[in-house]
């Protein structure tokens, strides 16, 4: 029973980091399509450190030098270029070897920050990390605690692996670019799925285009706004997306 417990631990854990993944990492930090209360930020930050050892300001880094170069050389994950089984295998290895790289945070994390607590205590993922394991084995014990530990680390690293591999080779692409909409996956990482949607129209913080698209991110913001805790900037990918489209086909500006 208790090992029942653990894997439903470690599963609401991914879905819990999931959720802040999208939610502040993504489509607020990395692409201000919305803008969380400063404290709904922190919660999710810290959470982040703990559950996942990311550094919040890595993280958008990495992924705004992949929509700036999505399937060129300098894609820091492109399963064009790489295959997507590999993308999909060994994503957490691409995005540290990029992380890592202080060129991708001088680049594209220039607004973005560094506070005392990020400098002392939030950028050091290791310290997060090993707070917690600590939690959770004390909470549950030490062989349910780890197994928790391994549940939460295959479903949050595979899941990531899978937006970045399987959502950008196999799946629907209403819009043209590369990354594909993959029902299944939207339902199990709260709406990054839609990722055909979000790279046409990156601003938007609902990736979903139709009512029966399952966008729990979006849901969360939603609900999040009548709260006063988000405020919305763009919510409409197909008038985003339309807009985009005029502007390249406008050329620049003469
Ligand atoms: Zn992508
Ligand atoms: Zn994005």
């Amino acid at each position: 029973m208790q090992i029942v417990i653990a894997i439903a631990v470690g599963l609401g854990l991914t879905q819990l980091a999931n959720l802040a993944t999208t939610v502040y990492l993504h489509r607020d930090l990395a692409h201000k399509a919305v803008q969380l209360h400063r404290g709904l930020r922190s919660t999710f930050k810290v959470f982040l450190w703990a559950a996942t050892g990311i550094s919040a300001r890595q993280w958008a880094a990495v992924h705004r030098k992949h929509h700036a170069y999505t399937d060129a050389p300098e894609d820091p994950h492109s399963p064009a270029r790489l295959g997507w089984r590999r993308v999909l295998l060994t994503n957490a290895v691409l995005y540290r070897r990029s992380a890592r790289d202080p060129r991708t945070t001088e680049r594209y994390a220039k607004d973005i920050p560094v506070t005392a607590p990020d400098r002392w205590l939030l950028n050091r993922g290791i310290i997060g990390l090993a707070l917690g394991i600590a939690v959770l084995v004390w909470w549950l014990g030490w062989v349910p605690g780890l197994v928790a530990v391994a549940v939460h680390t295959v479903g949050y690293i595979g899941l990531g692996g899978s937006v970045n591999g399987v959502a950008h080779t196999f799946g629907r692409r209403p819009f043209e670019n590369s990354a594909t909409n993959v029902t299944w996956l939207a339902w199990l990482t709260c709406g990054e799925g839609y990722h055909n949607n979000h790279h046409a129209a990156p601003t938007s913080a609902r990736f979903a285009r139709r009512w029966y698209q399952f966008d729990l991110g979006w849901w969360f913001i939603s609900a999040a706004s009548r709260l006063q805790l988000a405020q919305i900037r763009h919510a409409d990918v197909d008038s985003l997306a339309a807009r985009a489209t005029a502007s390249v086909q406008a050329g620049p500006p003469s």
